[in-house]
């Protein structure tokens, strides 16, 4: 056996390892992430290279990832196929951290214009193999590159200083081509060894790496196996048995063997073209990805390109949840380049009122590592928020135009509060949300009309929307500030959701028609008559000034009005005041 040579880590390298494993992952687990990751970049480059160097495939191996744990020793093995490292490499990639192989790999390819690289290498910015010490007291590395004829063992250990280097000459040790890494795990994370748990983070993390992941999973399959039965109580006692009619019973037994696994899906639905996408495959995966048993109202697949390039599917469940207000909800998924990185969201991808929205989405532009922090100051996650959230609004526009309007109902059932709450949180996107709103209206009887439906509506000469806000259906048809407009066949919306009015107040106006509340001061339905209001204003001032004395400061003043038709009076709201229903719900603390 060739001996052991001891190097020591770059200067800073083991100060770096010690805040890397400390502060840089708060989540252990993150580790068999990191390790996939490094295992998906080396297929990755050997399969770039073996494009123009078919050789390097000669090894005739397949290109994926073996995961084998030893669960009563604590110890776990991931072995890849990839490109591997010579002993360069190793002390490079492995003793240094600034300096990153996959960082040099990426920068030699654009300096040799390689041009059109189209390589998914993961995990530029990591000091991802470190992570392993999250985990591992030693961690020893086996890897073969086609480069060299041989096979080289780097080893390290936990909080050292050093590492050592030796060439691997045991036949019965060695691999075809590629990497494998050996965990031994500390005292305290043995659990980690365990088929189970070690196939369930997988399933969470690196679901859908492009390269096969298997698992060394005990199986089992039950087969028959015959049996001699031994005669019955009743029989003995009763009838005569020859031994010849004594039956062959068969009994099944289990047969249990160890075998690989495969985990993962290699090809994530959302990097396969939407056109291929069946709506059962996209409903499938939303209930597999978010644990749900009904069926997405509506699904939205897309890729952005330009400033920022990302793939998404986003999902309209079919339910509200209890919480709505409640922004963590985990409910989108985010990958950079496949590999998943986080689902611990609160506002950075969506706005507190769209945060019912569902999904995953993968960026090749954000580091692998990428952190909350980052999330939060990046111009990139924001310009991703943006286009997120105008597909999030076309998704719910094509459910409000499908011909199935119970579908939209249910949207609106489950969600409608939010989209009024993003007319006061999102003024920027008030265009996009208008259209989506619902209301009563007085010629609608029970059905919800959008504002689009009431512009239709509208009379030739009508230049307003009107509408009178109530506390119930009933109260607002009774409402005598609607005579004049029934009168004129103009519709009004009843605002009966005590978030409606504050929705129109915030919208201000549709399509360049103001919105008025039919219960104020000044409402003008363009036919005044003023030689007419001045005779009844002569004839009916003493009256008014009469009842402003009797009432004194409980009213601001008394008018002369033309909006009603068979009412005699009517109380209404001051032009600048709350109107009568904003007052209720002020009184009320309701919001
Ligand atoms: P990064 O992946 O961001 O480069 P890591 O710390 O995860 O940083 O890995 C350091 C380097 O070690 C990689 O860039 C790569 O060159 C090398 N490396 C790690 N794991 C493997 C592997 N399984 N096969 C080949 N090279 C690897
Ligand atoms: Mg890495």
């Amino acid at each position: 056996v060739p001996p052991s040579e001891k190097y020591e880590y770059q200067a800073e390298v083991s100060r770096l390892m010690d805040l890397i494993v400390n502060s840089l992952y708060s989540n252990k687990e993150v580790f068999l992430r990191e390790l996939i990751s490094n295992a998906s970049d080396a297929l990755d480059k050997l399969r770039y290279l073996s494009v123009t160097e078919p050789g390097l495939l000669k090894d005739a191996v397949d290109l994926d990832i073996r995961i084998q744990t030893d669960k009563d020793n604590g110890i776990i093995t991931l072995t890849d196929t990839g490109i591997g490292m010579t002993r360069q490499e190793l002390v490079e990639c492995l003793g240094t951290i600034a300096q990153s192989g996959t960082a040099k790999f990426f920068k030699a390819l654009k300096d040799s214009k390689e041009a059109g690289a189209d390589s998914n290498l993961i995990g530029q910015f990591g000091v991802g193999f470190y992570s392993a010490f999250l985990v591992a007291d030693k961690v020893v590395v086996l890897t073969k590159s086609p480069k060299s004829e041989k096979h080289y063992v780097w080893e390290g250990e936990a909080n050292a200083n050093s590492y050592t280097l030796r060439e691997e000459t045991n036949r019965d040790k060695i691999i075809p081509r590629g990497t494998c890494v050996t965990l031994y795990l500390k005292h305290d994370e043995k659990g980690f060894a365990h088929p189970e748990r070690i196939e369930k983070l997988i399933k969470n993390y690196s679901q859908f790496v492009s390269f096969p992941i298997y698992a060394w999973q005990e199986k089992g399959f039950t087969k028959e196996v015959e049996v001699d039965e031994e005669p019955t109580e009743a029989k003995k006692e009763g009838e005569e048995e020859s031994n010849s009619e004594r039956k062959k019973k068969t009994k099944k037994v289990v047969e249990k063997y160890w075998d690989w696994e495969l985990i993962n899906e290699t090809q994530p639905i959302w990097l396969r073209n939407p056109k291929d996408v069946t709506t059962e495959e996209y409903n499938e995966f939303y209930k597999k990805t978010f644990n749900e048993y009904l069926d997405p109202l509506a699904s939205s697949h897309f890729t952005t390109e330009g400033e920022v390039e990302f793939r998404s599917i986003l999902f309209v469940p079919p339910l509200k949840k209890e919480d709505m207000l409640n922004t963590k909800t985990k409910n989108i998924r985010l990958y950079v380049k496949r590999v998943f990185i986080s689902d611990d969201f609160d506002g950075e991808l969506f706005p507190r009122y769209l945060s019912f929205v569902k999904g995953v989405v993968d960026s090749n532009d954000l580091p692998l590592n990428v952190s909350r922090e980052i999330l939060q100051e990046s111009r990139i996650v924001r310009i991703m928020k943006k286009r997120l959230v105008r597909k999030a609004f076309d998704m719910i526009l094509g459910i409000s135009l499908s011909e199935n309007r119970e579908d939209y109902e249910k949207f609106w059932d489950n969600f409608g509060k939010l989209l009024k709450l993003g007319c006061i949180e999102d003024h920027p996107n008030h265009k996009r949300i208008a259209p989506l709103l619902r209301f009563f209206s007085s010629q609608s009887e029970d059905e919800l009309i959008s504002l689009d439906e009431y512009v239709e509506n509208m009379k030739s000469e009508q230049k307003d929307i009107y509408f009178i806000a109530a506390d119930s259906l009933t109260s607002a048809k009774n409402t005598p500030f609607l005579e004049k407009l029934i009168q004129k066949d103009y519709e009004v919306l009843f605002l009966v959701d005590p978030m409606d009015e504050l929705a129109i107040q915030n919208l201000k106006s549709y399509k360049e028609k103001n919105f008025v509340d039919i219960s104020k001061e000044d409402l003008d339905l363009g036919d005044k008559d003023e030689e007419k209001e001045k005779q009844i204003k002569q004839e009916y001032g003493e009256t008014c000034d009469w009842i402003k004395r009797r009432l004194g400061d409980k009213i601001a003043s008394v008018q002369i009005s033309n909006r009603l038709s068979s009412s005699p009076c009517v109380l209404v709201s001051g032009k600048f005041g709350w109107s009568a229903n904003m007052e209720r719900l002020m009184k009320a603390q309701t919001l």
